[in-house]
């Protein structure tokens, strides 16, 4: 197993060099665009790893994954999906086009930018602090990593550059989709993504998913195998932007990636997969990390469908 993952890594390194990393956050575009890595952790607890899987990435919009099990916990479906839609897009992450033209005006999905803020503004708390608060614990417990905290850096750079998120916020604050302070709101979202993680923490965040909202290593359950079973589905549906179809196609598990360069997977039953490459395609996905799974899913037979 050992092996086939470094040979896996190796073969995918040249990859990196077709892809960009993300320069829209200004901090994001400082990283060696070179790394690529790999931790894989099954349900037996055995923990698997190559490359740069020990080198800090920002969640960024893997982030999405937690906070809508979150929002969900807090509020029940009907309340979140009264907010937020349930399907697809087809556009970029970060479009705007669709939030006026949509009858009734809400995002189409939790995953997309817009979804995901409008999300944010759901999570139970008296102020932003203790909000985030709340979402840094969970991140804490599921990832086994009681240290993960923000990178402040990425956190003031997309803060200070944001204003494309600021743009759907505010149109959703007029229209009532978000009805809190809009500014407390993007700042959660803002704190969400700037979370820094390596390989090893989202790959055991992918393993409670496979696991039914249950931590393995404890048996503590999170949250209800349903909402555990809705995030997976929306990841499969929209974790991949809109390269999600091919995705479902070509490597055939529920993923989420980040404009960092991560990419959370989660095989159902059998294990969590996290890969870390800041070298992205056009749709915003790490193309060495794409690689890389695809390559697993192949080997290993992993393909859900
Ligand atoms: N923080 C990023 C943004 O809001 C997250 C997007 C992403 O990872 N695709 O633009």
């Amino acid at each position: 197993m050992q092996e086939l993952i470094d040979n896996i890594v190796k073969k995918n390194s040249e990859l990196t060099k077709k892809g960009k990393v993300a320069d829209y956050i200004p901090a994001l575009s400082k990283v060696n665009p070179d790394y690529l890595g790999v931790a894989v952790k099954d349900s037996k607890g055995n923990l698997y790893y190559s490359g740069d899987y020990n080198k800090k990435f920002t969640l960024q919009s893997i982030s999405k994954t937690i906070s809508l099990m979150l929002a969900l916990m807090d509020n029940g479906e009907e309340k979140v999906f009264e907010k937020v839609g349930m399907e697809p897009t087809g556009d970029a992450f970060n479009s705007i086009i669709k939030l006026e033209t949509m009858v009734p005006s809400k995002p189409l999905n939790p995953m997309i930018n817009a979804g995901a803020i409008a999300i944010a503004s759901l999570i139970k708390g008296k102020n932003s602090e203790e909000k985030f608060g709340r979402l840094l614990s969970l991140f804490r417990k599921i990832s086994r990593n009681d240290k993960l905290d923000i990178n402040e850096e990425v956190y003031l750079s997309e803060k200070r550059t944001g204003d494309r998120n600021r743009a759907m916020a505010y149109f959703m604050k007029d229209v009532g989709i978000i009805e809190e302070d809009v500014e407390e709101v993007l700042d959660v979202y803002f704190k969400q993504c700037s979370i820094e993680v390596d390989c090893v923490d989202i790959a055991n965040i992918g393993l409670f998913l496979a696991n039914r909202g249950i931590i393995p290593d404890t048996g503590e359950q999170i949250t209800s195998e349903h909402i555990a079973r809705t995030v997976k589905t929306f990841m499969v549906t929209c974790g991949m932007y809109n390269a999600s179809g091919e995705f479902a196609i070509k490597v055939g598990v529920p993923a989420k990636s980040g404009v960092g360069g991560g990419i959370m997977a989660v095989v159902p039953h059998k294990m969590g997969i996290g890969v870390f490459g800041p070298a992205l395609d056009e749709k915003g996905n790490s193309v060495g990390g794409y690689g890389i799974l695809r390559d697993l899913s192949k080997e290993f037979n992993l393909s859900i469908f």
